[in-house]
Order: C-alpha cells, then structure tokens, then sequence
C-alpha cells in the first residue's frame, strides 16, 4: 500500500544535470553563463540586506515588473514573476491542463515538460522535429482535450530556432495556448516577445539563469496578455519570489548594457566551439543559444563524456531513444573551450 497518488508513485521524476559542489570542475552541462553577473546585482542585494528581511516580500514582485515592461516594451500587468522559469512553467501547467488532459511538446526537447504533465495526471504527446529541426505541420493537429503545448525556442538541445513567422502560424493553428519557452532567446536572433499582442494564444517564458548569469538566483517571468496573467497569478504561492532575488533580478535587467556585451562574448566563442567540434569530426548543429549539440556520424559519445569527466571537464551526454545520441556542450569563455577540444582532440 502507497501513501501516494498513483502518478506520483509511477513516475520517474526529472533528474537535473549533475551540479558537483566541490570548485574542481570546469562545468559546461547545464548552460549556465561563465561569466560573473553585473556588479549591480550584488549591491542591490546587499543593499536589500541593509533594509531587513523582516517583512514580506512584494508578492507580485511589482519593482521587477515596471523594470522589465520597460526593457520588453510591455505594461507591468503582462508579466509575473516566478522562483526560477521552472516555476513559471509549473503555474502555467496547473492553471490549464486538468487530470486525464494532454500537453503537447516536441521531441527532442526540454525533459521536465514531461515531467510536468505527470504531476497534474496528465498525458503527454511528443511530436518529433524533422532532421533539420523543424516542425511538420502535423504538430498542430492536436485532440480535442490537448490544453497546452510548450515549444522551447531556441530549443535544447538542439540549439535551433523556428522562425517568429513560423510560430504565430503554429498558435493560429492551435485551439489552446502556446508557451514559447525563451530561456535562451536572448542569444538568439530573433525572439517572440511581439506576437504576444497578436494573439493571447502566445505567452512568452524568460529566465535570468542563462543570460543574465544568475542560475544561483531563481527568477524568471512569464510574458502573456494581462487577462492571462490574472488567472495565472492565482495559482502561483503567495510569495513564490524572494526579497532578494527581486532585487537582484531588477538590478540585472536594467544593466542592459551589460547583457548585451554578455551576449556578443558568448556568440563569439559559440564559433569558436561550433568550428573546434567539427574540426573534430563532430556533426554539430548551428545553435542560437549559448550550447551547442555534437552528434558524432561514427564514434560512440558516452566514452568521450567519461574521459572529459575524468579530466574535470563536464558536458552532457544524452541519448535521445529513437532520434540518437550526442555531447550538449555550454559555451564557457574561451580558455575552458579549447581545454575541452583539446582534451576531446587527445582521446581521438
Ligand atoms: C534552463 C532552462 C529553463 C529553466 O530555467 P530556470 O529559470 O533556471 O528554472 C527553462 N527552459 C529551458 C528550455 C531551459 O533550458
């Protein structure tokens, strides 16, 4: 006999990539940025430590969301803040897809959508990029009781984009809501922040993790129409963001400056890694992100992920049943890139 809920009880639960807490490693397998944040962002919080931490955050976290309506564009009542876009993208999941319901994803992408739809006893369908990591129009085809379909963009692992043009197709397309989820978007070329006003079928992730260097920090926000947002913020805790992370996470987005010269460093070593893997053999995909994907036409990839372990460099290995396998590597800065193929270049 279980104490627990069945679909608790049967599911595998989502495993975060390995995050050794000893300082040995070079770390590229779980994006982060390999930079230090704007020094803004630690005064602030220090400064929010000055202040006391005896009352209760703004539960809405209304400071960040003036800032950011700025930087995107958008009013304070387009956004709501969340411990993290993990966070974002469990409110959105419990506010509209119910028990014995479907959510939609396409595959390969990011894992914890799947785990997700379990939690609420939902289903899950995986609609399968093309080979050049676009989507068939049969990815809109939806069943009737299909309430939500997360598409990352770019995505993991791919790296890849499908165009803004392409999404707003999709969203027509779909009778339910379409959560483009940006985690990376800022390094990319183009994102979808202004199809939102099109169509309250497109609600937009972001996250601070990537980009702005502050994994460490857990903020992210959802960009949606404001009767969207409404709904959403019922469901959220009460205080699901921190005095902290507020403060620091408003002084991260308005350092723009900072961001953007961010973002031309990692683009710039992202040719450096895209070119080194396939020097090296390595069917590497043109990414808009800050990883790239390296699958390997020849070789077997989980040897090369243990040797570059065992010589403290970690990268990502999956294996993707049915689509196959490969090395997801984070841009780091340009030293810990070419310590990474030169290692991978030694083994051979
Ligand atoms: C990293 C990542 C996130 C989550 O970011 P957090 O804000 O750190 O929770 C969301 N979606 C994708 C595709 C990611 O890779």
């Amino acid at each position: 006999m279980s104490y627990f809920r069945p679909e608790i009880e049967q599911m595998a639960g989502y495993v975060p990539g390995e995050q050794p807490q000893g300082g040995k490693f070079i770390k590229l397998n779980t994006n982060e940025n390999p930079y230090p944040a704007s020094a803004a962002v630690g005064r602030a919080i220090t400064a929010s430590i000055e202040r006391g931490l005896a009352k209760y955050p703004d539960p809405l976290a209304t400071g960040f969301r003036r800032r950011a309506g700025e930087v995107l564009g958008v009013g304070p009542d387009w956004i709501l803040c969340g411990n993290g876009s993990d966070d974002i993208l469990t409110i959105v999941t419990r506010a509209l897809v119910g028990a014995g319901e479907c959510l939609r994803l396409p595959y390969p992408s990011y894992i914890l959508y799947r785990t997700l739809a379990q939690l609420q006893g939902a289903r899950s369908e995986e609609i399968r990029f093309q080979a050049n990591w676009s989507l068939a129009d049969d990815f809109t085809q939806v069943s009737r009781d299909t309430k939500l379909v997360f598409l990352p963009n770019p995505n993991s692992p791919s790296g890849t984009v499908l165009p803004p043009e392409r999404i707003l197709e999709i969203a027509e397309r779909l009778p339910c809501p379409l959560l483009v989820d940006e985690a990376y978007s800022d390094f990319a070329d183009a994102n979808c922040l202004s199809l939102i006003a099109k169509s309250d079928k497109i609600m937009v992730s972001r996250t601070l993790s990537k980009s702005y260097a502050l994994a460490g920090l857990r903020f992210g926000f959802l960009v949606a129409q404001p009767h969207l947002i409404e709904q959403f913020t019922k469901v959220k805790d009460s205080y699901n963001v921190d005095a902290l992370s507020i403060a620091g996470a408003t002084a991260a987005i308005d350092d723009q400056a900072w961001l953007r010269e961010n973002v031309a460093k990692v683009r710039k070593t992202r040719d450096r890694l895209t070119a080194g893997m396939r020097a090296l053999g390595f069917a590497s995909v043109d990414s808009e992100a800050n990883f790239v994907w390296n699958p390997h036409p020849e070789i077997p990839l989980k040897p090369l992920y243990e040797h570059l372990k065992a010589a403290q460099i970690l990268v990502r290995y999956m294996d993707y049943p049915g689509w196959g396998d490969g090395l997801r590597i984070s841009v780091g800065t340009d030293e810990q890139i070419d310590a990474c193929l030169a290692v991978l270049k030694s083994k051979m």
